[in-house]
């Protein structure tokens, strides 16, 4: 891209030059030096990125279970062992559709987005300890908004609505998706990454981090409010995201966030407790009340003919 160089990236010019130039920053320099050399780094990254995301799953997942046996919050409605059948299974189908559409999936978009200095950051070349937390928090910010999207827009609302279908809210609800829901979003995530020119090692943090964050935002545990009061300042607690999935839906139609708490709370969505208080309220949504919907099969037709009910953004409740 003609017109376009690293001498002075670094600086606010620089910053302003390419946003000015959007979207020079997306392909410069495709002939010039890289400034990352990721072909060592990538070959170990790519294969070890299955070992870590699985190791942490498990490593999350198997703590929370213990944590949830030892000290739950609230008794569950529905049958323990189909409903983990059910959400595991979903994850189960999940990974795989996204090792068949997307191979190297976000981290490998993001080594070559790297090796073709592709994005922003790639772009401005700034020093890996700004970079990755940096990119780490778009990401998440990306990651609030498309969660407002899902609620907002009727069809996508059908895809996520199966997340919210669950009549308990534990640690297998974290990784509950619709396969159309994690298609979407992988898509989304990969524009992002580009457009950003985050990192791999950003990109596979984010990864892992937000998998455990979910399965521990979801989770059935009993926590003392002055530690949840602290810890919601840092990142979204389960006390904090349990009332999104209360069944009133000016109360799922709050607490978006996934990692960090500050975009519910900058953007007017935060909500400190749900009316009925945690132990109080009904979790899912009034128009999925039967347990025997929780099925596999029956989970995975409900955004095709499950009524979407008083959808949170464009209905008052
Ligand atoms: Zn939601």
């Amino acid at each position: 891209m003609e017109g376009f160089s690293p001498a002075g990236s670094k600086s606010l010019a620089g910053i302003l030059r390419a946003l000015v130039d959007f979207p020079g920053y997306l392909t410069y320099p495709r002939e010039g030096p890289k400034r990352n050399d990721y072909s060592g780094k990538e070959a170990s990254m790519m294969s070890s990125d299955t070992l870590i995301r699985l190791s942490g799953f498990l490593c999350v997942l198997s703590l929370m279970t213990l944590w949830e046996i030892l000290a739950p919050l609230r008794p569950l409605s529905a049958p323990k062992l189909r409903r983990w059948g059910s959400n595991l299974a979903v994850v189960g189908l999940d990974t795989l559709l996204i090792r068949v559409l997307f191979s190297g999936g976000p981290v490998g978009v993001a080594v070559v987005a790297a090796q073709q200095s592709w994005g922003l950051l790639n772009y401005l070349g700034w020093a890996s300890w700004v970079e990755v937390p940096l990119a780490i928090v778009v990401l998440d910010f990306g990651l609030y908004l498309q969660h407002v999207m899902f609620h907002a827009v009727p069809a996508f609302w059908r895809l996520h609505m199966m997340h919210h279908s669950d009549l308990d809210c534990d640690a297998t609800t974290g990784v509950r998706f619709h396969p159309g829901e994690v298609v979407l979003s992988t898509l989304i995530k990969l524009v992002v990454v580009v457009l950003i020119g985050a990192a791999p090692v950003a990109v596979l943090s984010f990864e892992v981090l937000l998998n455990a964050t979910s399965i521990f935002n979801h989770s059935n545990v009993r926590m003392p409010s002055g530690v949840d009061g602290l810890l919601r300042w840092i990142v979204v607690t389960p006390h904090m995201h349990r009332v999104h999935h209360s069944v009133v839906p000016k109360e799922t139609n709050s607490n978006f966030g996934f990692n960090l708490p500050w975009w519910d709370r900058l953007f007017g969505t935060y909500r400190e407790n749900p009316a009925l208080g945690q132990i109080g309220m009904t979790l899912g949504l009034q128009q999925f009340r039967d347990p025997a919907r929780l099925s596999l099969a029956r989970m995975l037709a409900l955004p095709f003919v499950g009524e979407t009910g008083n959808y949170p953004l464009s209905r008052e409740g």
